[in-house]
């Protein structure tokens, strides 16, 4: 082991992680065996060879997308495509699915992986229109549908639930809307895969984006993009993709390979593999549990003089990440006194959403957020609750 692990070793040792939101850890050994089974064994490149090594390895690909599809209900495999993370995933469906002169409702909590490529298509002539959740994160269907009816209207985006507050959109809801009106549903599943039990096709998302390395418990650098039979994003990268379709001038249109240029990530898509089947196993138990400590963490603050939680109150639905904010101290003053005191690590500031922030009222002061997931246990929330008395008192 290289002196820079030992170290690392001996820092995660004494973490009390509970910044699953950003990424979870640790992962499952399952996803760790996976991965290293990948690196190790799985030599081949994938649909570039035909000896046995490639095969194999084009192999675990194949089982991988099965075992992803089944978890998350895609009906056909061939209909989701491994990109690198949510954000590839949601570049490739707005700017694959618009173009200017079109129309995009969209919701005022999305992270920047919306955002910010939104700016970029509204720079060039897409008419984007926010409509504003309320105070407590949630979207209003009658609010959206009222904008979607203004105009003809091309897609709706909109997460399935909140990197900040944690709060459950009623995407389905707006898949109805969506589609009452032609247009193509984009939700943004990165904090919900996972964490809520997820069936895309019953959902009417037309674009479910995943990141593989959150509630899913992959390896990072591995996302997952679904898409419904008819909606056919144009593909933003060209390249390689083996198989027999190399005669081919151009990307070929066949799925998943219009998507997935280039040599694939195996062992990111190994992990993930790992992680769905992982998953599909124990999500149901662990689902209760990641409830019951957020809940836990929710009322704990709440018994907290100065604080409060952005959302919902206590045991309302949320995927389990909780924000909080002091009257007085700043949350990057409570982040480094909890990490530095206690070794628990929670991620303060503007989580890449300050549009949700903003919707919220907090985008001058941001807030501590904390992640639950995999590995947490009932002493880690007590123990945040205990670090954030201390650390405000
Ligand atoms: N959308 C939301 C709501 C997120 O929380 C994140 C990551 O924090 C993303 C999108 C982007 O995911 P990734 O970093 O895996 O691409």
């Amino acid at each position: 082991m290289t002196e820079a692990a030992r170290d690392i070793r001996a820092t995660a040792a004494r973490t009390v992680y509970l910044d699953h939101g950003a990424t979870s850890w640790p992962k499952p050994q399952p996803v760790v065996q996976a991965v290293r089974e990948a690196v190790e064994f799985y030599g081949g490149n994938p649909g570039r060879g035909a000896y046995e090594l490639a095969l194999a390895t084009a192999r675990l690909i194949h089982d991988a997308r099965r075992t992803c599809a089944a978890l998350l209900g895609v009906r056909d495999p061939s209909d989701l495509a491994f990109v690198s993370g949510a954000t590839e995933a949601l570049n490739i469906a707005l700017k694959g699915l618009l173009a200017p002169g079109d129309r995009v409702v969209a919701c005022s909590m999305e992270h920047n992986a919306v955002v910010r490529p939104l700016n970029v298509l509204a720079a060039q002539g897409v008419d984007v229109v926010w409509v504003d959740a309320d105070s407590t994160g949630l979207m209003d269907a009658d609010e959206v549908e009222a904008a979607v009816r203004r105009a003809p209207t091309r897609a709706v985006v909109c997460q399935h639930a909140s990197n900040v507050t944690g709060t459950i959109q009623p995407v389905g809801d707006l898949a109805d809307v969506a589609h009452a009106s032609g247009a193509w549903m984009i939700v943004d599943g990165a904090q919900a895969a996972g964490h809520l039990d997820i069936d895309v096709a019953a959902l009417g998302a037309d674009v479910y984006a995943v990141s593989g390395h959150k509630g899913l418990l992959g390896p990072q650098g591995v996302g997952l993009l679904c898409l419904s039979e008819a909606c056919e994003p144009r593909d933003l990268v060209q390249g390689g993709t083996g198989g027999g379709a190399s005669e081919l001038p151009t990307q070929p249109t066949a799925r998943p390979d219009r998507y997935e240029a280039g040599t694939p990530n195996t062992p990111g898509i190994a992990g993930a593999g790992a992680a769905a089947a992982f998953v599909a196993e124990h999500g149901h138990a662990q689902h209760g549990l990641e409830r019951e400590l957020v809940a836990r963490l929710h009322e704990g603050v709440l018994a907290l003089p100065g604080f409060r939680v952005l959302g919902s109150p206590p045991r309302e639905p949320r995927v389990p990440v909780l924000s909080v904010v002091h009257e007085r101290v700043d949350a990057d003053q409570l982040a480094f006194l909890l990490d530095k005191r206690y070794g628990i690590a929670a991620r303060a500031g503007l989580h890449c959403a300050p549009a949700a922030h903003r919707t919220l009222g907090t985008l001058a002061t941001g807030a501590l957020r904390f992640g639950i997931g995999w590995g947490n246990t009932a002493e880690h929330v007590d123990l945040a609750v205990q670090a954030l008395a201390e650390a405000a008192g």
